[in-house]
């Protein structure tokens, strides 16, 4: 069997944040509802596909996806698990931000087997957080944070950001003490980027942004005090505690299956990529054709196969008739990774895991060896001591880490 990666899009939020240009947006009355219903027959339709699959992680993100009512996250969580074979010990992730759960709402999410809770702090500063325009302030997330204890939460990430308006080396740094004297255990440090179109990219003008060499002064001042406090760096933005390691973001560094549902949701599956509508309605319209009899043609399967066994003979959504499913439902950007792609992808996705990729597998994967492919870019990044070989594995140095974009954009072809 394969393991298989569920992403599940929330895309509602109580307002948008200045700098967010995620397909997200806030919730009005009833909206959510029939969005839940859409998912769940989504869900239940593509499930067919995956029956030679078992479900390691499930990360439900927005969006704020813990702005859904507790029941409705736990009919999604009951529809994935009537319609896939999960492992016991799946990585099961809600994000959330803080202000919007309450105890019995963290209680419920335990109940129905959520283990993961990623809580998007940003900042302990309040000016910073209010600059960026986040619904809540350090006090509030105090609060969600201890709620998550009480409730039983032992895995919990906490996003930071750095290089926002108005912040210095010594609020960061203050940051990053108190959110340590936490103890979480899982951290990811990413830098705003301004996006295009967003309320902060046009008025940027007003702020006053880290400039770069300070940016890469947080960058370190984050390796440095987080490695002492005993998380270690497994990706170029994400810290953990020994074992605690996003086992879901991981799929994507590796180039595992992942299966996204919902708007906008991106998913690759044996090499073939595809996305989700984002508006509602074309969204809607491709459910429906999902449930249509020309797609159970297409497939080959009829409505009464429902049984797993049934499904696992006679479904396998490889090659030109699952991309076919894909395009004839609506879905975007459909395509079927060449050889080509697919090393690029392993190179430039691999290395951005500290532990790099396996040349071994590498071979394994492509009959080639990725010095005869990529001979040239290694042998040169070696010398600059921008990339490390040990033993099977080849990885990026301190200062490879430093200037990642132009090392990964070598490797693509
Ligand atoms: S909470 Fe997240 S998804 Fe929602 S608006 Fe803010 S940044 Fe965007």
């Amino acid at each position: 069997m394969r393991d298989l990666s569920i992403y599940i899009h929330i895309p509602f939020c109580v307002r948008k944040c200045l700098y967010c240009d995620f397909l997200s947006g806030l919730a009005r009355g009833g909206e959510m509802e029939s969005y839940v219903n859409l998912l769940l027959r989504e869900i239940k339709k593509q499930a067919i596909f995956y029956g030679d699959h078992r479900v390691i992680s499930i990360f439900l993100g927005g969006g704020t996806p813990s702005l859904l009512p507790a029941w409705e996250t736990g009919r999604i969580l009951e529809r994935v698990r009537e319609e896939f074979l999960l492992t016991e010990d799946a990585e099961i992730t809600i994000e959330c931000n803080p202000g919007t759960v309450t105890a019995e709402k963290l209680e419920n999410y335990i109940t129905y087997g959520i283990n993961r809770l990623s809580i998007g702090l940003q900042s302990t500063d309040d000016g910073e957080l209010a600059r960026i325009g986040r619904i809540h302030d350090y006090g509030s997330f105090l609060e969600t944070y201890r709620l998550a204890r009480e409730a039983g939460f032992r895995n919990v990430n906490i996003d930071l950001m750095a290089g926002l308006p108005g912040q210095s080396l010594a609020s960061y740094r203050k940051t990053l003490e108190r959110v340590v004297a936490l103890s979480p255990e899982h951290i990811s440090a990413y830098s705003l980027i301004l996006e295009e179109g967003t309320p902060l990219y046009v008025n940027q003008k007003e702020y006053t942004f880290p400039d770069e060499e300070e940016e890469r002064e947080m960058y370190e001042l984050t390796g440095r005090c987080l490695e002492k406090a005993g998380f270690h760096r497994y990706e170029i933005s994400n810290y953990a505690r020994e074992g605690r390691e996003c086992r879901h973001n991981k799929v994507y560094w590796c180039r595992g299956d992942y299966a996204g549902f919902g708007l906008g949701a991106s998913s690759m599956v044996r090499n073939v990529r595809w996305k989700n509508p984002d508006g509602q309605a074309d969204y809607a319209a491709c459910v429906e054709k999902m449930e249509a009899d020309a797609l159970n043609r297409v497939a080959g399967i009829t409505e009464t196969e429902t049984d797993r066994t049934a499904r696992m003979k006679k479904i396998c959504p490889k090659g030109m008739d699952f991309a076919e499913m894909l395009r004839q439902t609506g879905r975007r950007e459909v395509q079927i990774l060449t050889t080509q792609e697919q090393m690029e992808e392993f190179m430039f996705l691999g290395l951005r895991l500290t532990e790099g990729v396996d040349l071994q597998d590498f071979q394994r994967y492509f009959g080639k060896t990725a010095e005869e492919v990529y001979g040239e870019q290694i042998s040169s990044f070696e010398k600059q001591g921008l990339l490390k070989r040990e033993g099977r594995r080849l990885r990026l140095t301190p200062r490879g880490v430093d200037v990642s974009n132009v090392v990964f954009s070598a490797f693509l072809l």
